[in-house]
C-alpha cells in the first residue's frame, strides 16, 4: 500500500518544528529515522495531513555526559549510542540492549527518541528506559516539559507526548560504584522484536550484598513493567541461586502477558522467568567481577 496524501516539511530549527507541529493540529507526524513511522505510513495505519521531518534540524545527535546523569540527543542513531564509548562504560545496560536492536541498517537509520515515541512494548529502548528510569525533554510551545518514563508510556505505541511536542533529549542515571548489568531477550529471529525482554541492573557494597536494584520486563504487556517485586527480593541481601530462583518467579508473578500469533501467554511467562534469573545473574557476576558487558566480548 502507500499513504494517504500528507504536506511534507522540513524545517532547520527546533523553533520550526514546534511552529509547524502546533500550526498542523492533532493530525501531524515527525519524522526521524522513518524506521517505524514510514512502514504506519505505508500501511495507513497513521493517516497524518502533514509529516515534519527532523533530519534537518541540527543539535540534535550527541551523548553528554553530566556526572550522575547521562544525556542523549533524541536524534542520535541506535548505531551512535551502541558504539559510544561514554555510554558503554556507564551505561552498559543501555550499550548492550541497543546492540540487541534490529539489525546494522536499522540501527544506523533508527533514532533514540524515535524508538521511545514508537513505544512498543517489545522494544529494548523503552524496557531499558524503564528499568532504570530515564526521563524525556519534550520542547512544545510553551517550552521544554521533562517527562519521567512511567507516566510517558501509556499504552501500545501509546504515550503522554502532545502531537504539538518534540522530543529534544533523553536522560539516563548513571549509578556508581560496584553495579553490573545484563540484558536478556529472546525473539522468534536475530533482529526480531523481543517475544520477552528483561534489562536488570545491581549494584553491590563492599561485602557483596545488594544495595540497588533496577529489573523491568518488555513484551510481557501492553507497556514495559518495571518488576517491583522481585527489586524488593534481592535489595539488602546476599545473592545466591535460591534466593535468585525467587526472584524471578516473581518477576512472572506480577506480569499478565497474552497469547497472540507469536506466543502464548503461559510460554511468555516461562521464558520470562528463565530470562530474569539468567539476567539477576550475570548482572550481580558483573558487578562482582567489575566487568561491564562489552569488557566480556
Ligand atoms: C525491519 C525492522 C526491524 C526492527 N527491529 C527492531 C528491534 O529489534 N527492536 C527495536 O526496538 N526496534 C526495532 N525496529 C524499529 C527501530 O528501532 C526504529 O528505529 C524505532 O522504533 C523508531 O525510530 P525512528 O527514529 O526510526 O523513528 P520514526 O519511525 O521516524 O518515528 C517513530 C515514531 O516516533 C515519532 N518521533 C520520532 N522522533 C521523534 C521526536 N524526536 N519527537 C517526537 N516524536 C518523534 C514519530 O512521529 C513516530 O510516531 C525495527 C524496524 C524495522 C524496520
Amino acid at each position: 500500500m502507500k499513504p494517504v496524501d500528507f504536506e511534507y516539511f522540513a524545517p532547520a530549527s527546533l523553533e520550526e518544528v514546534v511552529k509547524l507541529a502546533a500550526q498542523s493540529g492533532p493530525d501531524v507526524k515527525l519524522m526521524a529515522g522513518g524506521q517505524s513511522l514510514m512502514p504506519l505510513l505505508n500501511m495507513r495505519l497513521v493517516r497524518p495531513r502533514v509529516v515534519v521531518d527532523l533530519n534537518r534540524v541540527p543539535g540534535l545527535s550527541y551523548v553528554r555526559d553530566e556526572g550522575e546523569t547521562l544525556v542523549i540527543g533524541a536524534l542520535t542513531t541506535h548505531r551512535q549510542v551502541a558504539e559510544s564509548p561514554v555510554v558503554g562504560e556507564r551505561l552498559a545496560l543501555l550499550a548492550e540492549a541497543v546492540r540487541q536492536i534490529g539489525h546494522l541498517q536499522i540501527r544506523n537509520r533508527g533514532t533514540h527518541g524515535g524508538s521511545l515515541v514508537h513505544a512498543d512494548p517489545a522494544a529494548e529502548l523503552p524496557t531499558v528506559a524503564v528499568a532504570l528510569g530515564a526521563e524525556l525533554e519534550a520542547l512544545g510551545p510553551g517550552g521544554i516539559r521533562t517527562i519521567p518514563v512511567e507516566e510517558f508510556f501509556q499504552g501500545f505505541l501509546m504515550t503522554d507526548l502532545r502531537p504539538d511536542e518534540v522530543i529534544t533529549a533523553v536522560r539516563w542515571p548513571v549509578w556508581s560504584g560496584r553495579t553490573g548489568a545484563s540484558f536478556q531477550e529472546v525473539a522468534r529471529r536475530q533482529g526480531d522484536l523481543a517475544l520477552v525482554a528483561v534489562a536488570v541492573q545491581l549494584a553491590l557494597d563492599q561485602s557483596g550484598k545488594c544495595t540497588r536494584a533496577a529489573v523491568a520486563l518488555g513484551g510481557v504487556g501492553p507497556r514495559p513493567i518495571r518488576a517491583l517485586a522481585t527489586e524488593e527480593k534481592v535489595v539488602g541481601k546476599t545473592l545466591h541461586g535460591g534466593l535468585l530462583e525467587a526472584a524471578a518467579r516473581a518477576a512472572a508473578e506480577e506480569i499478565e502477558p497474552e497469547s497472540d500469533v507469536h506466543a502464548s501467554a503461559e510460554y511468555r511467562r516461562r521464558v520470562a522467568t528463565a530470562l530474569t534469573r539468567r539476567a539477576l545473574e550475570q548482572a550481580a557476576q558483573r558487578a562482582k567481577g567489575g566487568l561491564n558487558p562489552g569488557d566480556e566480548t
